[in-house]
């Protein structure tokens, strides 16, 4: 566990009824003069339950809250009311500021989800605690990656509602459990819960698609929007693993091998999301022969059924498909280095 930094000041919960002057134009790195922390912000429409949408709780991903602000816009929602209500939380926003995923000695904001003696977890059971007093429709968790992966929706439920939801945004569709602390997951007791992949941060591509995606959830009856859409979902992979790296580890790609003391391949993000046959090479360890480590989702250690080492080269050992694997060192320190998934089979 991370030790506290000092000067960071304590999170604290802030309301409000309506949207708050110039949140639709202010830059992002700028949200602090609007908001001086983590935000939950009601704004009231023609009809209830409202709907739930997270935004920035990692700080560097800031796709979400350039679709709300688009969405403010395209319904003039500081003057007139949503077509639904809508509850909108505004995490991290002393991290947004930095434009960083999160500040040193403080927790990831997408993992303070299921208790624990943090002010962010006190923060957290705030939120839950006012959002556990009424009925919700929807809770939609906008993200994006820093590697290169398609666009794709997270659910942490099984049923017809949670996967039609997500199916809604791609026909690509992650199922996890692990990690269990993050906000989908505290949500998914409450309403349908959903997480957003949108690629690489800032992207119009993903913010049109997340502007889009709001816009059928505010303007859908609930039988339409869980309800199948007419095409069926591509496949629906199921996180089993988690790849990480040593604390301290020095990374590298390409030919910086000598150097670092893992040198992962150069095209290491084309992988995703493709099924990575058994005898790829992932990448060469240094001179301390540092590896990889890979957990299950019940926290096993299953790095030999995933890889081995043939000379100092890191090859896998059978056919698995990964997700969110990045150049990123810091991302990959901060989290993690990706995950394995296998396909989940559709209508189980
Ligand atoms: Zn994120």
């Amino acid at each position: 566990m991370e030790s506290i930094n000092k000067e960071k000041p304590v999170p604290k919960l802030h309301r409000y009824k309506g949207i708050p002057e110039h949140l639709s134009d202010i830059p992002t790195r700028e949200l602090g003069s609007i908001l001086p922390g983590p935000s939950l912000i009601y704004i009231e429409g023609e009809t209830d339950p409202p709907l739930f949408i997270s935004v920035l709780l990692h700080g560097n991903e800031i796709t979400s809250f350039l679709a709300i602000q688009k969405l403010i816009q395209t319904f003039d929602l500081t003057s007139r009311r949503a077509p639904r209500s809508i509850i909108l939380f505004i995490g991290n926003i002393a991290a947004t500021e930095k434009g960083l995923r999160k500040l040193d000695g403080e927790p990831d904001y997408n993992r303070i989800w299921n208790g624990g003696n943090l002010p962010e977890h006190r923060l957290a059971g705030a939120v839950l605690a006012q959002l556990s007093k009424q009925k919700l429709y929807a809770a939609v968790d906008i993200h994006n990656n820093t590697g290169k992966n398609p666009h794709y929706a997270c659910t942490n439920k099984v049923e017809p509602s949670f996967i039609n939801l997500a199916h809604r945004f791609s026909k690509t569709i992650v199922y996890f459990t692990e990690p269990h602390e993050v906000i989908s997951m505290a949500l998914s007791h409450f309403c349908p819960s959903v997480t957003l992949e949108c690629g690489f941060s800032g992207q119009a591509a993903g913010i049109n698609h997340v502007h889009d995606y709001l816009t059928n959830c505010l303007l859908l009856e609930a039988a339409e929007l869980f309800s199948p859409p007419s095409s069926k979902p591509n496949e629906i992979f199921h996180t089993i693993a988690k790849i990480t790296v040593p604390c301290n580890s020095h990374l590298g790609f390409g030919n910086s091998r000598s150097s670092v003391d893992v040198c992962f391949r150069d095209d290491l993000e084309e992988l995703n999301f493709t099924p990575v046959p058994a005898g790829t090479r992932l990448g060469t360890l240094g001179k301390k022969g540092c590896n990889l480590r890979i957990v299950d989702n019940s926290n096993k250690e299953v790095t030999d059924e995933y890889i081995r080492l043939d000379h100092n080269d890191i090859v896998t050992k059978k056919t698995f498909i990964p997700s969110m694997f990045t150049r990123n060192e810091t991302v990959i320190h901060q989290d993690c280095f990706g995950y394995i998934m296998e396909p989940y089979p559709i209508g189980e």
